[in-house]
């Protein structure tokens, strides 16, 4: 898969080369690259951004720069042959079934944008999908399209020890996950429950249902309606 960002902040972007990301990079699992709109921008000062047409506070990001970069992120590309993705409080909110959804795409192009926003027209002339990572406002697209991309490389063959490990977490069956335990085997009093000691399989894989759905139906009851509902 590769992923390209369009973003006029490239070294925010620490955060997907480091760790397990990271490692799914040097090992070729995925590509990512940068297109950063100043390289495409008119202005002697690489301007990327202006006062808003009516008046009011805040830039807004021009659209010609950005369509550009998104041309150079697609130069090469079959018509049709990746999704574009703009990153904003007002798209779809991103669940587990997008990111299932999305990791089986070749090339994914991620815009962030900034200050107030990104020129309406850049989204009338290229129609992006638009995600969000939740209803709250951040000052920039870089830490969604972050979450995104972690969200769905993770999800990449061979990305995380055994893929059985991520389809055992939270919301990939529409449960959350069960608790977790490692050494050592007392913490201040508390013991790890036996059953994980007993070597039985059966009955871990047997406790750790019961716990998984335990867990949902105290933190978020709504998710274990739709379970039952089997969507
Ligand atoms: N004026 C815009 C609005 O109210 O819809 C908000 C602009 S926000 C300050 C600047 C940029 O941050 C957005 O263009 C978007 O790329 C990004 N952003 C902010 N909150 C986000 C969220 N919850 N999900 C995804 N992107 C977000």
């Amino acid at each position: 898969m590769r992923i390209d960002f369009i973003t006029t902040f490239p070294e925010m972007f620490a955060p997907v080369q480091t760790s397990i990301v990271g490692k799914a990079l040097e090992r070729g699992l995925v590509e990512i690259r940068f297109f950063n709109p100043r390289d495409f921008s008119k202005d002697p000062h690489r301007k990327t951004d202006d006062t808003q047409y009516g008046g009011s506070e805040g830039l807004v990001m021009a659209a010609p720069p950005l369509i550009e970069a998104v041309e150079a992120a697609r130069s090469g590309n079959p018509a049709g042959g990746d999704r574009l993705i703009l990153l904003s409080p007002q798209g779809k909110v991103l669940n587990q079934a997008q990111a299932k959804e999305l990791a089986q795409c070749a090339h994914l192009i991620l815009v962030c944008g900034h200050y107030k926003g990104v020129d309406e027209r850049f989204i009338d002339l290229l129609q992006p999908e638009e995600i969000s990572i939740g209803d709250f406002v951040l000052t920039g697209g870089e830490l969604p399209a972050m979450v995104v991309a972690d969200a769905v490389i993770r999800l990449l063959p061979n990305v995380v020890g055994g893929y059985a490990s991520v389809e055992e977490d939270s919301h990939y069956e529409g449960l959350l996950d069960c608790p977790r335990y490692t050494r050592p085997r007392v913490v201040r009093e508390l013991e790890v429950p036996q059953v994980l000691l007993s070597g039985n399989h059966a009955k871990i894989e047997a406790w750790r249902k019961r716990m998984a759905l335990e867990a949902t139906r105290r933190k978020r009851p709504d998710l274990l309606d739709r379970y039952a509902q089997g969507s």
